[in-house]
């Protein structure tokens, strides 16, 4: 396949990620999400084909053998997550850079892959308990998953100087500022046009 670039973002459930994504994305019209492939539920409000593709176990391992993914992996007890190939083409098809939002392993199996495409940023909570009240007040775990979700973190924490970039979301805009140069001095800027 005819590759563009790509940015890979990962960081410890909870640390943020999400809302810096969005963020960035409203900033870097030459970036696209890569919408992951998965198996867990959806949450509220979460749609098919906007922010995960949602299948079940079988639809999943049926694509594992067409060898559909650029990675996958089950990042939680029985949950898989993978990226799809199709899906980084149909945004390098539009001139694009894909923003690939996933966990630590997949990040560094992508990076590792494409490394002379890629930046790879590794988002960190300033803290393990910054991490836990950021989690609980969204509220979508229970007590095990909670655990699970922090054990997981701690682990994460120690990948963190494999990455191209480490950011540090203490303060939102800080982040946020310092991700948009990240993606600007490797992929060029690009104004956003209002028509
Ligand atoms: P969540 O269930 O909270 O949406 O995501 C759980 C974890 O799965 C997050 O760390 C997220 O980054 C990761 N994830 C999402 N998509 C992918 C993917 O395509 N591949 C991998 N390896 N992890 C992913």
């Amino acid at each position: 396949m005819s590759t563009g670039k790509i940015i890979i973002i990962t960081a410890p459930s909870g640390s943020g990620k999400t809302t810096l994504v969005k963020r960035l994305l409203a900033n870097c019209p030459q970036l696209e999400f890569s919408i992951s492939a998965c198996t867990r539920q959806p949450r509220v409000g979460e749609q098919h084909g906007k922010d995960y593709y949602f299948y079940t176990e079988e639809e999943f391992k049926k694509l594992i053998e067409e060898d559909a993914f650029i990675e996958w992996e089950m990042v939680y007890t029985g949950k898989y997550y993978g990226t799809l190939k199709s899906e980084l083409q149909r945004i390098w098809d539009k001139q694009k850079s894909p923003l690939v939002d996933i966990d630590v392993q997949g990040a560094l199996a992508i990076s590792d892959k494409y490394h002379n495409i890629s930046r790879s940023i590794f988002i960190e909570a300033p803290s393990i308990d910054v991490l836990r009240q950021r989690l609980l007040q969204r509220g979508s775990e229970n007590e095990h998953s909670l655990e699970e979700r922090i054990s997981k973190a701690k682990l994460e924490l120690t990948f963190a100087p494999r990455f191209d970039r480490i950011v540090i979301n203490e303060n939102l805009e800080t982040a946020t500022n310092e991700l948009i140069n990240v993606v600007e001095e490797f992929t060029g800027r690009r104004e956003v046009s209002i028509s």
